[in-house]
């Protein structure tokens, strides 16, 4: 297995992008926000200690996610490239996962940064709708349902995530200047970064550039 790390703020179309790439055989798409809501959904221990912390737009303790994100990748079988999305997102998270890797002699083949203007994080998150059935990602704005309101893939009542609202999203931000930012240099020092621009709405020029990247 190779591990591709994707980089970018709350906005940049990460998840979407990695959905779209999870489509290749072979590669999967591991995002550490759907982990979490998920094990929240769920009521398990770690669900119950993730709570607050994500409601209030803060990273929950990095262990916590770190041992996730470890389950995830023992139990994995078939997958030739799996891409973090989410994870690391502080510079402890990163060592954490270099040991990790390390440990089970997984290849890190690199990071991948999605470039995008701040003024088009803040539109981009407010048009955000998800499926709280399927975890499926829309945006009214840039990636609309076929029938408002519905997810196109089970059917399920669209939704606006509860840290989704205009004052959570600025202090996510915050946070991830302050805590994931960082990353980008940790990267770069060890000549693992790869930037894709990803402020245009068109996804196939991204798609390609990112699938480019990945294969080099
Ligand atoms: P975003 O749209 O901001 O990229 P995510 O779905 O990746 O959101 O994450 C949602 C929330 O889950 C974060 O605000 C944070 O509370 C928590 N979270 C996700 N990944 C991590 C992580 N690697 N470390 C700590 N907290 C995380
Ligand atoms: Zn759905």
């Amino acid at each position: 297995m190779n591990v591709v790390i994707l980089l970018g703020a709350p906005g940049s179309g990460k998840g979407t992008l990695a959905s779209e790439l999870a489509k290749v055989p072979g590669i999967r798409h591991l995002s550490s926000g759907d982990l979490l809501r998920g094990a929240v959904k769920e009521g398990s221990p770690a669900g119950l200690k993730a709570k607050a912390y994500m409601e209030a737009g803060n990273l929950v303790p990095d262990e916590l996610i770190a041992e996730m994100i470890e389950e995830v990748i023992a139990a994995d079988e078939g997958t030739n490239v799996l891409l973090l999305d989410g994870f690391p997102r502080t510079v402890r998270q990163a060592d954490i996962l270099a040991d990790l890797l390390a440990r089970k002699g997984v290849h890190l083949r690199g990071a991948l940064l999605l470039e995008v203007a701040d003024a088009v994080l803040v539109a981009r998150i407010a048009g955000r709708r998800v499926c709280p059935d399927c975890g499926a990602t829309f945006n009214v704005a840039t990636l609309p349902p076929k029938v408002e309101g519905v997810c196109d893939v089970c059917g399920g009542a669209l939704t606006i995530r509860k840290d989704d609202d205009p004052a959570t999203v600025r202090h996510r931000l915050d946070v991830y200047a302050e805590q994931t930012f960082p990353l980008i240099d940790y990267y770069r020092a060890r000549g693992l970064l790869h930037t894709v621009d990803a402020t245009g709405h068109d996804l196939e020029p991204k798609i390609e550039a990112a699938l480019r990247k990945i294969h080099d």
